[in-house]
């Protein structure tokens, strides 16, 4: 068996085809005489008319003033004309023209444009002159591509330093380029009007920029001046303008906690590097450990404390700016005691002058760049190292947006309110990625991705999926199209619910799309699958229950555009299963209509149910009560046995014995849990897979491997991890380090997971692996899994901008839901 670490290989990367394929520009293919032809010096050249017809994400983007200039550029005739699916270009001219436009417009496009296809036919000759853009079509003519928000633009950032611009320290700059888009549009077109900067009139220079097709606001829906735009409000005191940033800025200086209005809804904010600030942020929000996002000035800034390596820096820059797990910066080596390394003894190291609360169980720290000109205002006034920047909700309801709902919600947590009357149409959390040397993972796709579609294999039935319990998120689909939402949470709250609700309708109103068909998981009681119940009945609709790693399987199928069966590797915590027990565990073949299961992580009881879920030392002693028998406290010497609860630990028993409240599971997550427990990383937790998480950021460099088997059971190929949790009671007696045995552990369980699906592929003839769930966040099990498949012959396909965790379902769902009707 081959170790799993130090994976550094491109070969990942193959999989599947990229989900936005670069159109490849052919000239028309009639060429029938038409057009006249002028005799120039060196031979004929003939003047055509083509029209040019380009779909992608073209509306809002500053597209037709740069087609208008493009034009020029080459003196060509003709116009440009918005329609709902894209543009349709006509171009009068010499023919190399023509080609030399063709050529131009595709490289040389709008930053944030993005050409899905692009086709072109020839027209009669009309001999007209001039190039006009001609007003938006209302039409019904092709799937609608609306733009996400975008981050500040380097031309509008310089503007905004620069005191000699009438938009130095303006706020809200923006240009075609930059700036507010899903979360300010009420309807299609995307046209002022239909915006929530309709109640902003420009005032003349504002509008003559507008109007101006050499100038960078040419078109831009959201442009506004400190005349005529969005203005800044401070509360308490109340003020407003600069005195309102002044005061924020001052309260943050002072360690409160302020609640500030940005792009898609409220942050909690507070200085960074002011422990108590931090500690008082946790208490009141009712966050206990769960990592705190920062936003820092620049990029030099969060080198101060984190790792930047180069495959993050585009991510980190681009024009999405999300939240990027990086690596805290001297954290490398792995402790020999819990505590993460860096934290407690070692405090006087210049580890970093983060607050060691922001986040005290992970090896990384979540940070982003300013992405609006607020932000960056507010940073740089304040002089901060970085502050904090939590989403605006108490606990884990949907981020306010709204300022009223802000000051009422937020009113317990927040010293201060920095607000602005720029109306917030739809609710957008940043998004989270973490960046690795095997691909990019995404952990929650929100603000600068949502809701730019997935590009399917084939056009299909409009479907709509209401995803899974956790992290969800909804998925229309239209045409060869699946639109997923940005991130609604999780579904244990009736605010949740209606922000599901609201999602559901803004989405389908705005892509003019009306699902055919209703997609839930197979679990009865998530909210998600009650209420999709409830849609189907009310428009009388069919209605597609989809097992959970069916779906997750699918959704990385669907994102690679790959429709033939694939071996299915999806790990995540659990998802009710077909037999009634809890999946989480599963080697499947898979195609998008129908899944064999073929293998599975070996089942064991979950002692207290949820409660397990919550308490992984109740999973720990599950599996030494299978490896060990029912007196394995007394039998083993080491730390977990002796501090257990004897009285606790017999409770569970007797509820493993009388199968109550003890339901069977083949968990990838409470696998995680055992061993977190079993080495005294974590007993209890306080948020989703925080365990898993503490684990591996123990996880030290190691080649060793544990025992394991494999045993063939009824037809299925049953992981039974027993031996490697002897191996690894036998480390703790032996007094290996906690980093050691992490490291073995993660290297055992994705050999696991490759000697199963190896096994399985052979028997099934197939080549490719398909890893969903969300396990695959740990970026160890990602790499080492795709250097051990790839090692052994096989392709992994996995995720690039889809979240492999619940977060993805709904697009799994709705590609299944189609597949099977
Ligand atoms: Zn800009
Ligand atoms: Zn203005």
């Amino acid at each position: 068996m081959e170790p799993a670490v130090g994976f550094a290989g491109p070969a990942v990367r193959a999989a599947g085809c990229p989900q936005m394929p670069t159109p490849v520009f052919e000239p028309p293919a009639v060429r029938c005489g038409m057009g006249l032809v002028v005799t120039q010096r060196k031979g004929t050249i003939a003047v055509e008319r083509w029209l040019v017809r380009v779909l992608g994400i073209v509306q809002g983007v500053g597209f037709r003033p740069f087609i208008h200039r493009l034009a020029r550029r080459h003196a060509l005739a003709g116009s440009v004309l918005n329609y709902a699916g894209g543009v349709d270009i006509e171009v009068e001219g010499p023919e190399p023209a023509l080609q030399a436009f063709v050529a131009e417009l595709q490289a040389e496009k709008p930053p944030i444009a993005l050409i899905e296809s692009l086709s072109t036919e020839l027209r009669p000759v009309s001999r007209d002159s001039g190039f006009r853009i001609l007003p938006s079509l209302d039409g019904e003519s092709g799937p609608i591509l609306v733009s996400p928000d975008v981050a500040l633009c380097a031309d509008c950032e310089r503007e905004l330093g620069d005191p000699a611009d009438r938009r130095y320290r303006h706020p809200f700059i923006n240009c075609t380029n930059c700036g507010p888009r899903y979360t300010i549009i009420r309807a299609m077109p995307y046209d002022r009007p239909n915006t929530s900067m309709a109640v902003f009139p420009m005032c003349d220079r504002c509008r003559a920029e507008y109007g101006d097709i050499d100038d960078r606001r040419f078109h831009a829906q959201p442009v506004a001046c400190p005349d005529c735009g969005p203005a800044l409000a401070y509360r308490e005191p109340e003020t407003d303008g600069e005195a309102a940033l002044a005061a924020a800025v001052e309260a943050l200086r002072e360690g409160k906690i302020v609640a500030v209005k940005g792009l898609g809804g409220f942050h909690l904010a507070c200085d960074a590097t002011d422990d108590a600030a931090v500690r008082l942020l946790r208490e009141r929000k009712g966050r206990e450990e769960k990592p705190l996002a920062l936003m820092a000035p620049s990029l030099e800034a969060i080198r101060r404390f984190c790792e930047v390596p180069d495959y993050a820096l585009s991510l980190l820059q681009g024009a999405q700016k999300p939240i990027c797990l990086l690596p805290k910066n001297g954290t490398e080596a792995f402790s020999d005691s819990p505590g993460l390394p860096g934290e407690s003894e070692n405090a006087s190291v210049p580890f970093f002058s983060i607050a060691p609360s922001v986040a005290p169980d992970s090896a990384c720290l979540g940070v982003m760049l300013p992405y609006t000109p607020l932000h960056r205002l507010l940073l740089e006034e304040g002089g901060f190292t970085a502050l904090v920047m939590t989403s605006g909700n108490v606990s884990d309801e949907p981020l306010a947006t709204d300022n009223d709902e802000a000051l009422r919600r937020l009113g317990p947590i927040a010293d201060g309110f920095l607000l602005h009357d720029r109306e917030i149409l739809v609710g957008c959390d940043d998004s989270v990625v973490r960046p690795t040397s095997a691909g990019t993972i995404m952990m929650r796709r929100a603000r600068g991705y949502a809701p730019f579609p997935v590009r399917l294999p084939q056009a299909q039935l409009p479907v709509l999926a209401l995803g899974a319990h956790l992290k969800n998120t909804i998925c229309l689909t239209k045409d060869d199209y699946a639109f997923c939402s940005q991130h609604l949470g999780d579904l244990d709250d009736a605010e949740t619910l209606r922000f599901l609700e609201r999602t559901v309708e803004h989405l389908a109103s705005i892509l003019r799309v009306e699902a055919e068909a209703i997609a839930c998981d197979l679990h009865p009681d998530y909210l998600s699958s009650r209420h999709a119940e409830e849609l189907a009945d009310r428009r009388d609709l069919p209605l597609v229950a989809v097992q959970h790693h069916h779906a997750h399987i699918v959704s990385v199928m669907a994102e690679r555009g790959v429709t033939e069966p694939v071996v299915g590797v999806a790990c995540d915590g659990t998802g009710l299963g077909e037999d009634g027990t809890v999946w989480g565990c599963e080697i499947m073949v898979a195609e998008p209509a129908s899944y064999e299961r073929k293998g599975h992580l070996a089942y064991i009881p979950l002692p207290g149910g949820d409660r397990a879920v919550r308490e992984p030392w109740r999973m720990a002693a599950a599996y030494l009560d299978q490896a060990f028998g029912a007196d394995f406290a007394d039998a083993l010497d080491i730390p977990f046995c002796r501090d257990l609860d004897r009285n606790a630990s017999t409770l569970l028993r007797a509820l493993v014995e009388r199968g109550l409240n003890a339901p069977q599971a083949s968990s990838a997550g409470r696998l995680f849990d055992a061993v977190a427990a079993l080495t005294g990383v974590q007993q209890v937790c306080t948020y989703e897979g925080q365990a898993a998480m503490r684990l591996e950021a123990f996880a030290g460099d190691t080649d060793r491997v544990y025992p394991f088997d494999l045993c063939d059971r009824e037809g299925l190929l049953v992981m039974e991890p027993a031996p490697m949790i002897r191996a690894i009671v036998d480390d703790l007696r032996v007094g290996r380090s906690v980093g050691e045995i992490s490291g073995a552990f993660h290297n055992t369980f994705v050999a696991m997971l490759a000697e199963t699906a190896a096994q399985i592929a052979r028997e099934a003839g197939l080549a490719r692996v398909a890893l969903s769930g969300g396990t695959f966040q740990n970026e160890r099990v990602l790499t080492g899994l795709c250097r051990a498949l790839a090692k052994a012959g096989l392709e992994p396909v996995i995720h690039d901008q889809i979240p492999c965790n619940d977060g993805g379902l709904s697009l799994g769902q709705a590609v299944v839901a189609a597949a099977q009707l």
